[in-house]
């Protein structure tokens, strides 16, 4: 874990969101359209505390087993917790049970797995489709042409509702760049929404492409480093 930095939560917050507010308005888009969720792996649960404290109640987490104690020390806390990692078949049930969202399904017996294992008495597990909207065989995530297949069958699911995709570009650093990648995950979802009006979610923007995001119509940014800071740890 890396050591806390709390006295900055609640400023970088504050500032986030009137860059979300300000980009809403460049772009033409209501800001209440655009979620803010904090993604907090790697960072301690004060953090997560002092962001709850200035009034951030989403959070997001990678790595099953921190996500898992995190939890569990904040089960005081009323947090929607959102699971954005990579997702191993064998871990579906611990999952299921302590998410409100999973935003990085990427393959049919994943969310058959959670849907079988969700508690009925739970309410609906909220899912997003990982898309690999940028073709790279070393990320995970569905096919544009496997999507529509696998929505169909999702759809019908009984524990899960599928709200919407989910969206790690490659890298760029120009703002034109950024946002041809994040169409492509926009026009699929409006095509779906034309069968599946229920879909509403489009899980998408980070610390480092957020205009692109907001201006691509993104209803959920992700954000870690722009709340908590530089993670430290190499590779996550
Ligand atoms: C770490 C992570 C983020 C947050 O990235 P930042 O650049 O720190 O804002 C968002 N989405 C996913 C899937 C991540 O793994």
């Amino acid at each position: 874990m890396l050591s806390s930095n709390s006295g900055n939560i609640a400023n970088n917050l504050a500032q986030i969101h009137k860059n979300i507010s300000d980009l809403c308005q460049t772009w033409h888009r209501k800001v209440e359209d655009v979620q803010l969720l904090a993604v907090s792996k790697t960072w301690p649960v004060e953090d997560i505390r002092a962001a709850f404290n200035a009034g951030q109640t989403c959070f997001g987490e990678n790595y099953l087993q921190e996500a898992v104690n995190k939890i569990n020390d904040l089960h005081e806390l009323e947090i929607e917790w959102h699971f954005i990692g990579a997702i191993q078949s064998n871990k579906t049930r611990e999952l299921a049970e302590h998410f409100d969202w999973v935003h990085s399904v990427d393959r049919l017996k994943i969310a058959h797995r959670l849907s079988q294992q969700r508690q009925p008495s739970l309410p609906p597990l909220n899912i997003c489709l990982q898309v690999n909207i940028s073709q790279e065989a070393t990320k995970s995530g569905l096919s544009l042409n496997q999507l529509p297949s696998v929505v169909d069958e999702v759809i019908s699911l009984p524990n899960l509702a599928l709200r919407g995709l989910m969206a790690i570009p490659a890298k760029a650093d120009k703002l034109d760049a950024q946002r041809e990648a994040l169409a492509k995950l926009r026009q699929a979802l409006t095509k779906l929404q034309l069968t599946h009006p229920q879909l509403d979610t489009l899980s998408m923007g980070m610390s480092d492409d957020m205009e692109a995001a907001i201006a691509e119509g993104s209803t959920m940014l992700r954000i870690g480093t722009a709340i908590f800071g530089e993670r430290k740890l190499s590779g996550l």
